[in-house]
């Protein structure tokens, strides 16, 4: 079964705010697209891995996908997918690079060429050993079963040719039901009882924190940058116009009455998960109070304080 299924990561939603709100000729446009694709590559090579994950029987393996677990006070460890069965645990580190790859294993690289140029990564086989004494500590300090922890490093991309790589370490994503058929040969010994595979994926999923950084800071763009106003989901146009109760999209004539929560949402992403009344009618481009009073209060919002000082939880449902 899939105990933690995966979701759009945080950093791609805040990337395609970012990019939306910034001057088309903005300086930071570029580093920020470029981060956004290799974001984006990665969570489709995960993604791409679960098509081969769906063919094991679901009964016997617990999966959790995306987990960020706080090692001590100051560091977490990130697992890609994480393979819970009573006999072992399986922690997959995915790469979707293409190209022809070598896992230099003397200076601990990466190095991927393509078309004649050489690229280096930093070394995934280095990543998943580091994972795996962290998940050990973490099992540890949970009181848990000492348990056997086993890893892939999942090229999640066919057409990558693996040209040198430690034995058994690095395979293609097809072949991951075959490999863990034969880790279920290879583990006789049932060490997790039932209760204690639902104990541990329940504390893993309860410890998870995904990593969600100031975006404005990290990339040095000042608030004043952001351009304000609701866009249009339908052309992305900014902004509507507020009209008889309704936003209006001047650009494709898109009318709509509920626009404003994808924009309250991009508040959220860049700049604060809470909102006054005053930053909404800033941020959305609205004049009136009892307007933006309206809105907030049907968007279903949980909020705190009175008055001038209530503040707006920007939480939504599926987020
Ligand atoms: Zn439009």
């Amino acid at each position: 079964m899939i105990k933690k299924p995966r979701k759009i990561p945080l950093k791609i939603l805040k990337l395609e705010a970012l990019l939306r709100r910034l001057p088309s000729d903005h300086p930071k446009r570029n580093q920020l697209k470029e981060d956004l694709a290799k974001n984006k590559a990665g969570y489709n090579g995960e993604k791409a891995i679960d098509y081969h994950l769906l063919l094991l029987p679901d009964d016997k393996y617990t999966i959790l996908h995306d987990i960020r677990i706080p090692h001590n006070n100051t560091h977490y460890f990130q697992i890609d997918s994480l393979i819970i069965t009573p006999k072992y645990l399986l922690i997959l580190e995915v790469k979707n690079i293409n190209g022809s790859l070598h896992f230099d294993q003397t200076f601990h690289q990466l190095i991927r060429t393509i078309n004649e140029g050489e690229e280096a990564f930093p070394d995934p086989i280095l990543q998943v050993q580091r994972q795996t004494s962290q998940l050990r500590m973490w099992l540890e300090k949970h009181k848990f079963p000492s348990i056997p922890i086993c890893s892939f490093v999942v090229i999640s991309n066919p057409s990558t040719i693996i040209k040198a790589a430690p034995n058994k370490v690095v395979i293609h994503a097809a072949s991951l039901p075959h490999k863990i058929n034969k880790l279920d040969k290879f583990y006789t010994q049932d060490i997790l009882t039932l209760k204690e595979i639902k104990k541990l994926s329940n504390l893993l999923t309860k410890q998870h924190q995904p990593l969600d950084q100031n975006i404005l800071q990290h990339y040095h763009i000042p608030q004043t940058d952001i351009i304000t106003g609701v866009y249009c989901p339908e052309c992305f146009h900014i902004s509507m116009i507020r009209k008889r109760g309704k936003w209006f999209c001047p650009q494709c004539l898109n009318l709509s009455r509920d626009t404003h929560i994808p924009s309250l949402k991009d508040y959220s992403f860049l700049i604060g998960k809470e909102i006054t009344n005053q930053q909404a009618r800033e941020f959305l481009n609205i004049t009136s109070i009892t307007v933006t009073k309206k809105l907030l209060l049907s968007s279903n919002l949980q909020y705190s304080g009175d008055k001038k000082g209530r503040k707006y939880k920007l939480i939504f449902p599926e987020t």
